[in-house]
């Protein structure tokens, strides 16, 4: 019975979790086809940056910065970098 309640617990958890990940608001250059994170060191010159929702800046195609969204960056080319490194 607690059992039951704990991961019940733990599923809102997660799913609440997954839904700030949607939420999540990332930043684009005027000229630049990446999202950023606010905290990016890529960022640091560019005056000029926009910032909208995340799912948005998929949908108007742009794609992950490599160095700050590393783990959003395609799979093939994560496998292509261990690769390369090996
Ligand atoms: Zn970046």
């Amino acid at each position: 019975m607690i059992r039951k309640l704990v991961m019940a617990g733990m599923l809102v958890t997660f799913l609440s979790a997954t839904t700030l990940v949607f939420a999540e608001d990332v930043v684009v250059t005027a000229n630049g086809t990446k999202y950023h994170k606010e905290i990016c060191r890529l960022l640091k010159n560019n005056q000029n940056v926009t910032k909208l929702d995340k799912k948005k800046a998929i949908e108007g195609e742009y794609g992950p910065c490599k160095r700050c969204y590393s783990e959003d960056v395609a799979p093939e080319e994560q496998q292509m970098k261990t690769k390369q490194s090996n």
